[in-house]
Formats: C-alpha cells, sequence, structure tokens
C-alpha cells in the first residue's frame, strides 16, 4: 500500500490528511485500484475503487439464499447503488457514498449500522419498533432463514458481486 502523509486537509485547512493507495486483484472482476484518505484533526474520510479495465454501466442482481451466501465478495464503488427491495432499503451513490471491497455480510452489516443508530436517535415508538422488526429480518438473512434479492447499479460499471449465481445486465445510459 502507497501513503501519502501530512497532505493539506480540503475541509479543517490542517496539514493532517493520509492519503492511501492500494491495488488488489479480483478474481472475475480483474484488477481494481483503492483509494482512501483520512483527515487525523477533522475526522473527515473517503474511500473509492476503480477497475483498472473500463466497464460499462450495470446492473446485478443476486438472491440471497444461505448462510454461505455472506461471503460472497462485493465491489461496490462510490457511484453504486445498493437496494434490497424486499427490505426497503437503499443506499444512494452520491459525494458522500463510499467505494468498498467487502463480502454480502459487510454489506449488510453497513445497513445494520445505520438503522441501530436511526433507532437509538429516535423517540417514536413506532419508527423504533420497525427498526427493531428489520434488524431481526436482516439476522433471518444473515443465516439463511430468509431470501432476498440485493441489487446495486453501476453507471460507471465499477461494482461487482463476485458470484455464478449473480445476474448481470449491461445499462444504457450515458458514461461518466
Ligand atoms: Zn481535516
Amino acid at each position: 500500500m502507497e501513503k501519502l502523509e501530512g497532505q493539506l486537509c480540503s475541509f479543517c485547512g490542517k496539514k493532517t490528511l493520509t492519503l492511501m493507495e492500494d491495488s488488489q486483484d479480483i478474481p472475475f472482476f480483474g484488477k481494481t485500484f483503492l483509494f482512501g484518505m483520512q483527515c487525523s484533526t477533522c475526522k473527515f474520510s473517503k474511500s473509492d475503487i476503480e477497475a483498472a479495465e473500463k466497464k460499462d454501466p450495470c446492473k446485478i442482481t443476486f438472491m440471497i439464499e444461505e448462510e454461505k451466501d455472506m461471503k460472497i465478495r462485493v465491489v461496490k464503488s462510490s457511484e453504486g447503488c445498493i437496494s434490497f427491495p424486499s427490505l426497503r432499503l437503499k443506499v444512494e451513490s452520491g459525494p458522500s457514498s463510499e467505494g468498498y471491497v467487502s463480502n454480502i455480510e459487510g454489506v449488510l452489516d453497513r445497513f445494520v449500522k445505520i438503522i441501530e443508530a436511526q433507532k437509538e436517535s429516535s423517540d417514536d415508538d413506532g419508527e423504533k419498533k420497525s427498526a427493531k422488526n428489520l434488524l431481526k429480518k436482516i439476522r433471518k438473512i444473515k443465516y439463511g432463514d430468509v431470501a432476498t434479492k440485493m441489487v446495486i447499479e453501476d453507471m460507471s460499471g465499477n461494482s461487482a458481486i463476485i458470484s455464478e449465481k449473480a445476474k448481470l445486465e449491461k445499462l444504457k445510459g450515458k458514461k461518466k
């Protein structure tokens, strides 16, 4: 991993930003660059990924059916939008969206963290209850007790679910 410390942070103006760059060879996806930046003063952080090879806009659909699906690798760029339609969960792509390489369990854990934080900060009993139910459902998905569909749409094409079971569609659209 290449590291560049002491860079100027554009958020707090201090020279405490660390830039990181790494590359990884991901089977069935190809060489992928991972970028990260992190400021030790203001805690700003951002990460993204990019495939070395140019990719087409894509939509990937995957049916999570069993516990071992949790280990399936997921590549998500900052332009990738992940959704679980049956759970009504969605992460939009945007400036604050992160790119990462993880697995399905890791993706679900990211959602769990968000739901738990919302549950903690809410005063509404109904909201708390639906968050609790959602967390229970996610737990069942992890154990393979409930099947659910996961979808990633990425106009940059830099996202993937590495499995033979994943369905890949090419999307038409402008390439950035
Ligand atoms: Zn900073």
